[in-house]
């Protein structure tokens, strides 16, 4: 009996779609196809694959209401923010089909070779993408983009609860004129994806999603002697020093931690805060957490929709429920109905707390204090995790200094941290490995190949 897949609005538990599982045989014709696309691809000039993404870029911004509609059903995201993440991608498509030659351009490197020695960029094949429903398009743009600009094609296994958004990105890739075969969506399980990751023709696998994840799939690759690059967890800190703006500082920290109702893999989930100040930034944010409208994601008044999936509402309290116990102190929110849950600040939050510790995947923002720049560097590294950080203060000289402190992919100074195509992005420690964006991004789906010659 083949399975179903439901997608479910969280908002309203009323079914979005269903979608049907592929047998083995309909996945092994993907693989067949995908093969076939490749060594075509890849003979292609940049310039040709660039003008496809052209056209992606066009169909993107041409259907842009529909797909965030259909991401906003999927999974809550309010439509604004649906309506900005598919802007992103339109840019994303746009960054690198103007600069994937010159990032990707061969290198000469002077030798003893008598003509020459130096190195070009090779497309490494089929790229298997394992991808999560926070941001259903732009994770998949994120790594899709540069890998395809590379010569390489790709099959993506999406989380279930967004296949339409899956089903719908293969489709505006087709309508943008892109071979058939070059970016197949599966609607497959994970057992089914395991099978790929093994496959000899899947040449390398990204996965963003959960530490376990990350952990399962990197150790299958690495049996089978494939490339991985991992995008996991994060429990980023914000940083706030004595001379910080504290409007500024305050605002961005709600902004980080509340986009995307809390559901942010860089979103800054602790907020580290000098004695000082702590009243006066606490003040200030909790003023703008009960500020935040929460409620249906298509009405234009509302700034938080609800979370993308119950299980992770339920979790999410069960970690505040132990938070509490160990000695927070809950400042407002901490309610939750349905997949709905209030916007969260917790004070007095110590490093053994469940929320400093762990990951927390909703908007729970937590406060933490500290006396001296040292406990602060101290505090942001007491993390398994190490995506990002953002620093606050005036003094620019000693947040530089800081920086290279910190134990994170990224450092961000009096600034929201986010992904930008021009920029590399990724992490450290239980974070995961390798870099999306910008030219490492793009040179994580090529093999380096040597020239010498005489
Ligand atoms: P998840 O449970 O790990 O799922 C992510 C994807 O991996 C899904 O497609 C999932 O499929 C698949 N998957 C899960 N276990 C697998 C396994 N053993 N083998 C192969 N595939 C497997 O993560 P999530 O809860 O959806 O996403 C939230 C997590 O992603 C958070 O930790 C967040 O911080 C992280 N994230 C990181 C970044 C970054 O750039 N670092 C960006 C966004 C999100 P099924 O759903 O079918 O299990």
């Amino acid at each position: 009996m083949p399975k179903f897949f439901k997608s479910l609005n969280p908002y309203t538990q009323e079914i979005v779609g269903e979608y049907m599982e592929a047998s083995a045989v309909q996945l092994e014709v993907k693989l067949e196809w995908a093969e076939i696309a490749q060594r075509e691809w890849a003979t292609r000039s940049f310039a040709e694959r660039a003008s496809c993404f052209e056209h992606l870029a066009d169909y993107l911004r041409e259907h842009k209401a529909e797909l965030a509609l259909l991401m906003t059903e999927e999974m809550g995201k309010i439509l604004p923010e649906s309506l900005g993440e598919i802007e992103k991608c339109a840019t994303q498509c746009t960054y690198y089909a103007q600069h994937a030659a010159t990032l990707l351009q061969d290198e000469a490197i002077p030798t003893d070779a008598t003509h020459y020695s130096g190195v070009s960029y090779e497309p490494i094949g089929i790229i298997l993408g394992i991808m999560p429903w926070n941001f259903p398009f732009w994770q998949v743009f994120r790594y899709g983009v540069p890998a395809l600009m590379a010569g390489n094609v790709t099959l993506l296994k999406h989380a279930p609860n967004v296949f339409g958004c899956a089903l719908a990105i293969e489709t505006a890739f087709r309508a943008a004129g892109f071979p058939e075969g070059v970016f197949q969506a599966l609607i497959a399980d994970v057992d089914a994806v395991q099978r790929l990751v093994a496959d000899d023709r899947v040449g390398m696998v990204t996965l963003t999603g959960s530490e376990r994840a990350g952990a399962s799939v990197a150790a299958l690759a690495g049996s089978h002697l494939k490339k991985s690059v991992l995008e996991l967890g994060g429990s980023d800190a914000l940083i706030v020093l004595p001379d910080a703006d504290l409007d500024k500082a305050a605002a961005a920290a709600v902004q980080s931690r509340m986009m995307n109702a809390g559901q942010v893999c860089i979103a800054a989930k602790r907020f580290l805060v000098h004695q000082d100040v702590k009243v006066a930034f606490t003040e200030k944010v909790l003023h703008l957490i009960q500020g935040l409208k929460q409620g249906d994601p298509l009405d234009s008044a509302t700034k938080l929709g609800p979370l993308a999936l119950l299980d992770l509402a339920e979790a999410l309290e069960h970690q505040l429920q132990k938070a509490l116990t160990q000695g927070a102190t809950l400042l407002c929110g901490g309610v939750r109905e349905g997949c709905n849950f209030a916007p969260t600040l917790l004070d007095n939050v110590s490093p053994d707390s469940v929320a400093f510790r762990e990951e927390t995947f909703g908007p729970l923002a937590t406060i933490t204090s500290f006396s001296s720049e040292q406990e602060a560097i101290h505090l942001a590294n007491l993390s398994r995790y190490g995506l990002s950080t953002a620093i606050w203060t005036q003094d620019l000289d000693k947040a530089k200094t800081l920086a290279r402190q910190l134990e994170v992919g990224s450092v961000f100074v009096n600034a929201v941290v986010r992904s930008d195509s021009r920029l590399p992005i990724g992490g450290v420690k239980k974070s995961g490995y390798g870099r999306e964006l910008a030219e490492a991004g793009i040179r994580e789906f090529c093999t380096v190949k040597t020239h010498y010659v005489n």
